[in-house]
């Protein structure tokens, strides 16, 4: 009996701040996150090289090995050098594993297929015409005071549908998700109709779904005002009706005749 009292002391998980040495303490704070569930990052000051950890709260009872793993990772070099770089990532990969595998004990979903690379859409926000982030900062400033935070993506070749979603990135943070139907990258598409189908996006960020009678309502007598007060919604209701769906029409014939490349 007094043996398994004993035991349970010995593996009750330290805090943090315990398994932190003197000099690692200096240079890493750790942040416990709410919102955050399904990961960690780490933040790096530029100048000082401080790193602060952000992990979900629950992360406060981990067992020690995991708390060492974390801290571990945390202060992982970058180096430049090649094969310095080929080690890191080896250590990386084995003490992401092991993070991941109490995760997974926690019962936390760690397939990481649906996740999102927040930098990859911003790379690939340019079109062949027009590049739908810049088009975006453009409206966030004139009509929405830059309040809306959203990754913005283009759609499926050719597709007619443009829609707004939220997604989780490998962190497990959550971002908004617009994404504009592919038709809408073809050159010969105004640059208001771009615009307008953008500007309607993104109002449904700033006038979110909302419930009424048990229905849900989506594009309200608010969404409706706020959209028809933007200056090239006319124009765009218009193109939509005569041009959208014979160009889309268009593109996907000459696709599969092999007349685009
Ligand atoms: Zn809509």
């Amino acid at each position: 009996m007094k043996n398994e009292q004993l035991t349970l002391d010995l593996f009750a998980p330290a805090p943090f701040d315990e398994i932190l040495t003197g000099e690692q303490e200096s240079k890493i704070s750790i942040t416990f996150s709410n919102k955050l569930k399904n990961g960690w990052y780490v933040l790096v000051k530029p100048v000082s090289g401080n790193r602060t950890l952000v992990i979900p709260s629950f992360l406060k009872h981990a067992p020690d090995s995991i708390k060492r793993a974390l801290i571990d990772w945390t202060l992982l070099p970058r180096p430049r050098n090649k094969n310095r770089k080929k080690l890191v990532r080896k250590k990386k990969n084995e003490l992401e594993t092991r993070i991941w595998s109490y995760f997974q004990a926690c019962g936390f979903q760690t397939s990481r297929t649906k996740t999102i690379e927040p930098e990859k859409i911003r790379m690939e926000a340019q079109g062949r015409r027009y590049n739908l982030q810049h088009i975006f900062d453009g409206i966030n400033d004139t009509c929405f005071n830059g309040q809306i935070s959203s990754l913005i993506r283009w759609g499926q070749f050719a597709s007619t549908t443009s829609y707004q979603s939220t997604a989780s990135d490998k962190y497990g943070r959550e971002h908004n998700l617009i994404t504009i139907a592919g038709v809408y990258d073809h050159p010969s598409v105004p640059e208001f109709a771009v615009k307008a189908v953008i500007h309607h996006e993104m109002l449904h960020i700033a006038i979110p779904p909302f419930r009424k009678n048990g229905r849900r309502v989506i594009h309200g007598a608010e969404f409706r005002k706020a959209e028809k007060a933007y200056e090239h919604y006319d124009q765009w209701r218009n193109w939509e009706k005569n041009a959208l769906h014979t160009l889309a029409r268009d593109l996907k014939r000459k696709r599969a005749n092999k007349l685009l490349p």
